[in-house]
């Protein structure tokens, strides 16, 4: 299966062509770090010529049914070539096979939703009449595409979250520029060809690979770019905003995404869930479980469940059907979270569980006596690292939960009504969710963070309002 892409190198894809350059980027395989395939490095040439194609793209016709087909079509090619791409997912994110199929899948729900959701984009009526002096006026508005879109995505999810961002952009009836990150570019070159196949417009989607902070320099120096829509780390986000002038910026950053298990909890449910959700993908999922906090009298036997669960997870090679957690996506990566593994055991943590890396394979580790500075439960790990700590009292754990410069999603296990409904109020996050861990998402829902973890949502809908403008019509009558 490999063989699909061994050796192959990729150009850009350009006003419906591909074009290689001389520079190449290797792709590597996460698990022994051999090179799979390589990349095209885009000069700046490359990235105005792209954006001047979709900019000169929005003048052709591409109806909201078109849309729809096209984005329908895409769905359904992607399906039949699942298992193609989720090998190679597997492959250049060391994500297990399992997991990848899974990925491959919602990927294609987020176009399929995206191909509904371009048939359905309106305004609303304005009761501008009832305003003294425009009794005789009416208005509506209508929503119009913001034009060319930037899309920057991460290295984690490079299936589903490229289309988070090109499905909703293409089904406004924007034009779009992906950057795809450069460790995992090419799942979602593939996909590129797939969107060609099913008969999208030349120039609607260009697709730039390269070095991420120059091509992103490129971007922002070229004043056609409309719009940014960027996932990933909260230091480039904040370097996006700072520098993108006026134009409209969506961020979708990082988290240390609290999970509380309160006393009255299915302690079996809560544990399972817990530990599955702390250690898919290893650790590097954005709403991956990093804080638990457990109600005190129930936390020995929690932490116990929690390692009899966590403990029954297979690392290995992502291509072996019963692994269960891959490698992470550089050795580099595995280091650091020892590294800070290591200064929290220095600071007075336990290890409970895991704790040791071979290369880029860290263990499913479980941290107790922690405390809210260590560097584990303060920053974003984005590894397979979950910590555990107690609180006695509702009120100190929502200030707990909160006590964080993110706000993504956080998680609570009770049957107490009444905290759930006061949590649902307090706890300052874009999500809640209650009776399953912080790492809960189908593709539809509105998803995005408050404070350092961004701002605009995601989810096809919500995309859609971001990535147009409300135009508003006033008639005279
Ligand atoms: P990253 O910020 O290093 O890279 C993200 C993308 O930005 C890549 O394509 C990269 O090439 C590009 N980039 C790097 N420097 C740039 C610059 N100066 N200008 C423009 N683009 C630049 O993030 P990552 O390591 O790929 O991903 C991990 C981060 O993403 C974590 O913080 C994680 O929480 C976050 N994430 C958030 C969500 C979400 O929906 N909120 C989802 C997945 C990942």
């Amino acid at each position: 299966m490999t063989t699909i892409v061994a050796g192959k190198q990729y150009g850009l894809f350009i006003n419906g062509k591909w074009e290689k350059t001389i520079e190449t980027m290797d792709v590597l395989n996460k698990y022994n770090q051999e090179s799979i395939a390589s990349i095209s490095v885009a000069e700046k040439d490359h990235i105005d010529k792209a954006v001047k194609g979709a900019k000169d793209a929005l003048n052709d016709s591409f109806s909201p049914y078109e849309r729809y087909e096209v984005l329908m079509k895409a769905a359904n090619l992607l399906l039949e070539r699942g298992e193609e791409f989720a090998q190679v997912l597997a492959l250049e994110v060391g994500k297990p096979i399992r997991e990848s199929r899974g990925e491959i899948e919602r990927a294609a729900q987020t176009l399929v939703i995206s191909a509904e959701e371009a048939k359905r984009i309106h305004g609303e009526g304005v009761p501008v009449e009832s305003a003294p002096g425009s009794e005789n006026r009416m208005a509506f508005t209508v929503r119009v595409p913001v034009g060319v879109i930037a899309a920057i995505t991460p290295f984690n999810v490079p299936v589903n979250l490229v289309c988070h961002k090109i499905g909703p952009a293409l089904a406004a009836g924007n034009s779009v520029i992906l950057k795809p990150a450069e460790v995992t570019p090419i799942c979602a070159l593939m996909l590129t060809d797939l969107m060609e196949e099913a008969g999208l417009p030349k120039g609607r989607l260009q697709v730039v690979t390269g070095e991420g902070a120059q091509i992103g320099e490129w971007l922002l120096e070229n004043k056609d770019v409309n719009m940014f829509t960027f996932t990933g780390s909260p230091r480039v986000g904040e370097y996006l905003r700072s520098k993108a002038g006026l134009r409209k910026v969506a961020l979708e950053l990082g988290n240390n995404s609290a999970t509380i298990v309160h006393n009255d909890a299915n302690l079996e449910q809560a544990a399972s869930l817990i530990a599955q959700k702390s250690f898919n993908n290893a650790g590097q999922v954005c709403i991956s479980v990093q804080r638990v906090y457990v109600q005190e009298e129930i936390a020995e036997q929690f932490i116990e469940l929690l390692k009899k669960n966590t403990e029954k997870l297979v690392v290995g090679d992502p291509l072996d059907e019963s692994t269960d957690i891959g490698p992470m996506i550089r050795i580099g990566e595995a280091e650091r979270v020892e590294s800070w593994v290591n200064e929290a055991v220095e600071q007075g943590a336990t290890i409970a569980l895991g704790g040791k890396r071979n290369e880029a394979l860290f263990e499913p580790t479980i941290l107790v006596n922690v405390n809210d500075d260590m560097k584990v439960c303060r920053q974003e790990v984005f590894g397979p690292v979950v910590s555990v700590a107690t609180y006695k009292e509702t009120n100190e754990v929502i200030a707990k939960v909160n006590d964080s410069d993110y706000g993504l999603q956080a998680g609570l296990f009770t049957n107490n009504l009444q905290f759930a409904m006061r949590a649902a109020r307090e706890i300052e996050v874009g999500g809640l969710i209650v009776n399953d861990a912080s790492a809960y998402r189908v593709d539809h829902m509105p998803y995005g963070g408050v404070k350092n973890s961004g701002n605009g949502k995601e989810g096809p809908k919500y995309a859609i309002e971001e990535m147009t403008e409300e135009r508003i019509i006033v008639i005279n009558l």
